[in-house]
């Protein structure tokens, strides 16, 4: 059952399409080992996977940061939350992890280029449909095999 809805649908869905192929690529991200499971040191939630992470913290600000460029050997990005508690979380997605960083910031570039908007906009609302897709997922397979 649909709790919410997002706010507002794109008139034509060119753009979450864009966005779709990425946000699966997240969603797959549980199975790396290393990233999951993970706990807030401040109030021991413990987060077994994408789905659960997105589920109980919140989008912080500029939530995506791309330090490919301050990498030596092992490009990565940022991604930053809140815990329900208060306190920061911060993932590290490596290159390793996440292979297909490079095409995830070329199409927030292009899709920023595309709609004329800043890049900060375009991730916030990648993040938004991350966050919607994950917890859809939570929600229809919530018995999943454990
Ligand atoms: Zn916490």
């Amino acid at each position: 059952m649909k709790t919410s809805l997002p706010r507002e649908e794109h008139p034509n869905g060119e753009c979450n399409e864009r966005f779709l192929e990425f946000v699966r690529l997240f969603a797959g991200m549980n199975a790396n080992e290393g990233l999951f499971p993970r706990e807030c040191r401040v109030c021991g939630t413990t987060f077994r996977n994408v789905a659960e992470y997105c589920y109980a913290t919140y989008p912080k600000g500029h939530c995506f940061e791309d330090c490919r460029d301050l990498a030596q050997s092992d490009p990565f990005m940022m991604l930053y939350r809140h815990c329900k508690c208060g306190n920061t979380l911060v993932l590290r997605i490596t290159e390793k992890i996440f292979p297909d960083l490079d095409a995830f910031w070329q199409m927030l570039h292009h899709e920023a280029e595309d709609s004329a908007r800043p890049l900060k906009e375009v991730i916030a609302e990648f993040s938004d449909k991350c966050d919607c897709y994950l917890l859809n997922l939570k929600d229809s397979c919530g018995g999943e095999k454990d």
